[in-house]
């Protein structure tokens, strides 16, 4: 197992995202530390920033490329997408929905 990025805490969306975009690559990540639910309020505050890590050591680097691709602003050839089975946006580097993991639909481009 190995980290591949740590975010702050109010990035844990984000982390979550991440997960299900490296998922649809095929790739297994979990997230360590990530804020506990408020259902018990005695939990103190601590600062406590959601790591994201793979299951494999051999994913690592593919795991940061799609996420460096993903971050990127150079990447204005291929429009973001929107699914259309649960109608998130998704961005135009990735084949599949990061949210529910459909295909990317052929050829059927929005009509605005
Ligand atoms: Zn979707």
């Amino acid at each position: 197992m190995k980290k591949i990025c740590s975010f702050h805490p109010s990035e844990s969306a984000m982390a979550n995202m991440f997960r299900r975009i490296l998922a649809v690559e095929g790739i297994a990540t979990f997230i360590r530390n990530e804020r506990l639910g408020t259902a018990m309020g005695e939990i103190p505050f601590v600062e406590c920033f959601p790591e994201l890590w793979v299951h494999e050591d051999g994913d690592v680097e593919r795991a940061q490329e799609i996420l460096a691709a993903y971050k990127s602003e150079d990447i204005e050839d291929t429009p973001a997408w929107r699914c259309p089975t649960c109608g998130e946006q998704v961005d135009g580097a990735l084949g599949a929905c990061w949210c529910c993991e459909s295909p990317r639909p052929e050829e059927d481009e929005p009509a605005g």
